[in-house]
This record gives structure tokens, sequence and C-alpha cells, in this order.
């Protein structure tokens, strides 16, 4: 224990002020706890949540070989290492497949060990591209794309969907869902509980609503987000309403102001989301959300 407790600080330390700039602004939790921590997903024996700092991936083993997910290594040189440990922590098999949500390097970064361990990293085909024109040193390249219609991974009994649902918060952005388990995996697009914030540089305002739509009709209980919730709680359908709530909202205010004609200064002074002022992330999300959505109506963007 003693030993594991100097490994966090170590990780911590090597994380740096990098790491608390690309924190998500609401999921500080409190008190404050290990900077990584694997959590087995309760009424499941086989599906595991690997967290580094506020970012976060799952992981599944089956009885063939593991198929992981994120490595969430962006700033933290030992992240993937970590990562591989901490599946070798509850099984020996072999990593089989490491599966990109999206393309954004805050959670995709770092899985060079991930990759020596003999996985084949999959990725939408946007991903793929966008990655391979980047280069990102840090960053290990798609083996294998996924088309918009999607691929479903069968391994040692377990099933794994991969399915595309149209622009959203990414334009490479793949919903992951354990059918059996009725688990979903959704990075970024769907916060549980908390207003989205620096995500929205390059977030698809309209066709974001289409995605939403596109995940209330899949079949499943409970969503994975890939930042920890309040009080790491996972998702409901209720969340998904709530976060599609929240952009038509936003969308219907901003309208109003920048069809006034006041984009961008004076808009995005008197820009509010009603109804969400109590939520986590509120006041630090706000002014992404405002200009965000001052590009779509009063810019045409
Ligand atoms: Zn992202």
């Amino acid at each position: 224990m003693k030993r594991l407790f100097f490994a966090a600080i170590a990780i911590a330390a090597l994380a740096g002020p990098a790491q608390a700039q690309t924190a998500a602004p609401a999921a500080a939790p409190t008190p404050p706890r290990a900077p990584i921590s694997t959590t087995l997903v309760e009424g499941t024996d086989n599906v595991y949540i690997f967290r580094n700092g506020f970012h976060q991936s799952i992981f599944v083993v089956t009885r063939d070989g593991v198929i992981a997910t994120d490595p969430v290594a962006y700033g933290r040189p030992t992240g993937g290492q970590a990562y591989l440990d901490a599946i070798r922590k509850v099984t020996d098999k072999p990593l089989k497949y490491v599966v990109y949500s999206h393309h954004h390097f805050d959670h995709i970064a770092g899985g060079q060990a991930l990759k020596a361990a003999g996985a084949t990293f999959v990725a939408h085909h946007r991903a793929k591209a966008r990655l391979e024109a980047l280069k990102d040193p840090h960053t290990v390249l798609p083996d294998e794309a996924v088309g918009d219609q999607g691929r479903t991974i069968t391994l040692g009994g377990t099933t794994l969907e991969l399915s595309y649902h149209g622009l959203n918060h990414s334009d490479s952005t793949l919903v992951m869902r354990l059918p059996k388990e009725k688990l979903l995996f959704v990075v970024d697009t769907i916060p549980v509980g908390t207003v989205p914030g620096r995500g929205m540089i390059d977030f698809h305002p309209l066709e974001a609503e289409g995605f939403m739509r596109g995940v209330l009709a899949l079949d499943w209980d409970r969503l994975i987000p890939g930042h920890p919730g309040p009080g790491d709680r996972l998702g409901t359908k209720k969340d998904v309403e709530d976060q599609l709530r929240l952009l038509q909202t936003a969308s219907a205010e901003m309208k109003k102001l920048a069809q006034d004609g006041k984009c961008w200064d004076q808009a995005e002074k008197d820009f509010a989301l009603p109804g969400f002022e109590a939520w986590p992330g509120y006041a630090a999300g706000l002014p992404f959300i405002a200009r965000r959505y001052c590009g779509l109506w009063g810019r045409g963007t």
C-alpha cells in the first residue's frame, strides 16, 4: 500500500500544472483522492473504470483477452504504463484492443506501453486520418479504422459495439456499448451532471442534438463518461435529456442575441442559461458555450 501511495504522489508531481489546465471544470472532487484509480463497475464482474486525474476510460476483461479504451495520458509521461499496470493487477490475459473514443489528445495520448503490450488500436476513420496528419509524438496511430456504419468487436464471450451518430463534440466520436451489460461509454459529448466548457471549441452545435437523440434511442441503462461526474456517479438517459435541453437552451438564448446583432462582445456578456445556474461548471463553461453559439447564430458557422 505504502509503495502505491508514493507512486501516486510521483505521478501527480510529474503531471504538474498542465494537468490542472486540462481538467474538467466541474469535476473537482472533495476530499482529495489518489490521482489514479481502478474501479470495478457495479453489477459486472469484468468491466473496469480506469481513472487518471480527471480523465477516465474503461477496460473489459474477457475469457480471451482485454479490450481497453482511451489511454488518458496527455501530459502524463507514465500514464500509459500506469494503465497497463492497472490492467495487469486484475488479469494476465493478453491486451487485444485499444479503442479511441475520439481524436482529442487529452483522452488518447500516451498509449505506447499498451501498443508494446500487443494491442491493436482502433478508431473512427476521421480520427485515424487526422492523427496521421498531425503525427503527435505522444499518440499511437490507429491500426484499424471504423467506418460510419460502425463495427462490433467480439472477444471471449463479450460484445462491444462501436457506433457513429454524426458530428457532435468532435467529428470522430465512437459510442461504445456493451449490450449484455447495458453500459455505454461516451466521452465528452454528454457530461454527466455538469456544464460543458472548453470542449465547445470544435463542437458541432446543430448536429450534436441529433447525436444525443441517437444515443437516447440505443438500449442501455448506465453511461460511463470520460470525466468523472459529481460523486463519480454514472449517467442515465435523464442526463442525456438534460444535456440536450442545455444545448437547446443555449441555442435559443444566443439565437435572439445574435439576430439582434449583438455578437460577439455584447452577446457574450448578456448570455445566460436559465435553469442551469446551479450546475457544476456553470461559470467556467458559460463563456465557451456563448462563443460557440455566437459562432453559429451570429456568423453562420
Ligand atoms: Zn474531447
